[in-house]
């Protein structure tokens, strides 16, 4: 059996992500913080597409819970190895620089950048091994481009896509890739309080897009067929162009 992990599999786009990571044949460990009932309910939308999968819950943002659940899962299936790492799991506090609070500048930068390096690095380290190995990260256009009112979520999702890059080419010679994928406005709860009938007039597909389009990205990424792929950010964003 293969493995994957995905974080934030509980709701939106990585929901999504499981559900077409399990059609691909891996067995999903589906992370999430802390809402048990839709990890449940990623999990069954698994079996009942005839995939398998299990739930691993850690807090992202927390280096002693992410160590603590991949090396017990570890331990108890020794020979398995994880050759899909998807880093999904985020959030964002925005408010304009001047009345951002610390704690919310350091919430978005521990969730969105620095559990990219704890559990990459954690994961990394069998696919080298194993000579194979696929990291799709979930940016964002914020990332690319700069928003206002977002500076502490650009900064994370900016210092991810510098990472990947970096990454990328540490691992290039033992067949792991590293890419990113940048959403632009998509239809989950993150962005449930915009209100897509004014932000259509920006996108060039005129509505904002569904998890399912950007999970056909990432398991594009996760796949064998992105064999040449590394070291890149696909935006998948309706033509909003950064
Ligand atoms: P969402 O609907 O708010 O779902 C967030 C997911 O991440 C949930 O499964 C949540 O788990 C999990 N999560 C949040 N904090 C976590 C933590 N500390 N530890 C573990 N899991 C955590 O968000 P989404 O819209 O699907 O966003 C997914 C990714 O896409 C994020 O990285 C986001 O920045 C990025 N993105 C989204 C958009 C958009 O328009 N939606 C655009 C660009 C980029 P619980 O259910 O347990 O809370």
């Amino acid at each position: 059996m293969k493995f994957a992990v995905v974080t934030g599999g509980s709701r939106g786009i990585g929901k999504a992500i499981c559900i077409e990571i399990a059609k691909m044949g891996y067995h999903v460990l589906i992370n999430y913080r802390s809402n048990h009932d839709e990890a449940e309910n990623t999990l069954n939308q698994i079996k009942e597409g005839g995939g398998s999968g299990e739930l691993m819950k850690f807090d992202v943002s927390n280096p002693d819970e992410i160590k603590a659940s991949l090396s017990s899962w570890k331990e108890k299936n020794p020979e398995s190895v994880i050759e899909v790492l998807v880093n999904n799991a985020g959030i964002r506090k925005d408010a304009l620089i001047m009345w951002m609070k610390d704690e919310d500048w350091k919430d978005v930068l521990n969730t969105n950048l620095d559990s990219f390096y704890y559990i990459t690095k954690q994961l990394i380290q069998d696919m080298i091994v194993n000579r194979y190995g696929r990291v799709v990260n979930v940016v964002s256009l914020s990332g690319i481009k700069g928003l206002p009112g977002q500076t502490n979520y650009s900064a994370a999702k900016g210092g991810v896509i510098a990472a990947s890059k970096a990454l990328a080419q540490e691992v290039a010679k033992k067949n792991v890739t590293v890419n990113c994928v940048a959403p632009g406005f998509i239809k989950t709860d993150m962005t449930a309080e915009l209100e897509e009938k004014d932000l259509k007039r920006m996108i060039p597909m005129s509505r904002f897009g569904n998890a399912e389009e950007v999970a056909h990205v990432v398991s594009f990424l996760a796949s064998p067929n992105a064999s040449y792929v590394t070291g890149e950010v696909i935006s998948v964003n309706g033509g909003l162009y950064t």
